[in-house]
């Protein structure tokens, strides 16, 4: 079958600006949006609300089979059995629970391989934490973004207020600083490409200069 693009692999750590960038370089080069960590967050809300914990292997097991995840990445849309559930997953009680679903390794196989089957004939910005090293080992492009812990967590406060969300500052630092720490102890699997990784620190960044940056290391190596 024809390709239809680069794999472009974004790893990074919590508020660097992820989801964003890969949305915006998806739509400036025709590609499609794969935003795994929304996936991870669809299960945690489709459990919550079944009442399933991450330590119930079989109930989630059920879940997997059952549940339709949808990634409308064309209008950047979450839908989980065809109802929209973009904002829910963003909610910080939800943002709190993904991290213990994501660490069940029947939920990663499960949407590992349906990430790899939606990336496999290329055309698509995939973004996550395994995304380089398990996801998409051979991925033509591979960038890891960072940034300071007080950006990351001004930059997470501003659009969580933005939307409603009453959280403070200080709530928000704290949050992504646990999820770091969650993150950097979770075995992902698959063997670190670190050599290959274009590592951006978006600190002194505006999104435009990110986006910008990776769309030149995309048409760089072909896109
Ligand atoms: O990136 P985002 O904040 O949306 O990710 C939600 C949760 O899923 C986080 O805890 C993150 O570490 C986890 N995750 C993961 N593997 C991915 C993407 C996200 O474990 N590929």
């Amino acid at each position: 079958m024809k390709r239809r693009g680069l794999v472009i692999a974004i790893d990074g750590t919590i508020g660097t600006g992820k989801t964003t960038t890969a949305r915006q370089v998806a739509e400036r080069l025709g590609y499609r949006h794969l935003d795994t960590g929304a996936m991870y967050r669809a299960v945690a809300l489709a459990a919550t609300r079944r009442g399933v914990g991450p330590e119930d292997e079989d109930a989630l097991e059920a879940l997997l089979a059952t549940a339709t995840i949808d990634l409308d990445s064309g209008r950047g849309r979450v839908l989980l059995d065809g109802q929209d559930i973009s904002e829910a997953i963003r909610r910080p009680d939800i943002t709190r629970r993904a991290g213990a679903y994501a660490n069940v390794p029947l939920v990663r196989h499960s949407l590992v391989t349906q990430q790899q089957r939606l990336g496999q004939l290329g055309g698509v910005v995939a973004e996550g934490r395994d995304i380089a090293a398990v996801v998409f080992p051979d991925a033509e492009l591979k960038i890891a973004l960072v940034a300071d812990l007080d950006e990351r967590a001004r930059r997470r406060h501003r659009e969580l207020t933005d939307k409603g969300v009453c959280i403070t500052l200080e709530q928000v630092r704290s949050d992504i600083q646990t999820r770091d720490r969650e993150d950097a102890v979770r075995d992902y699997g698959g063997t670190s490409a670190a050599n290959e990784i274009v590592e951006i620190d978006t600190t002194d960044m505006t999104l435009a200069d990110q986006v910008d940056c990776v769309v030149a290391l995309a048409r760089q190596r072909g896109a």
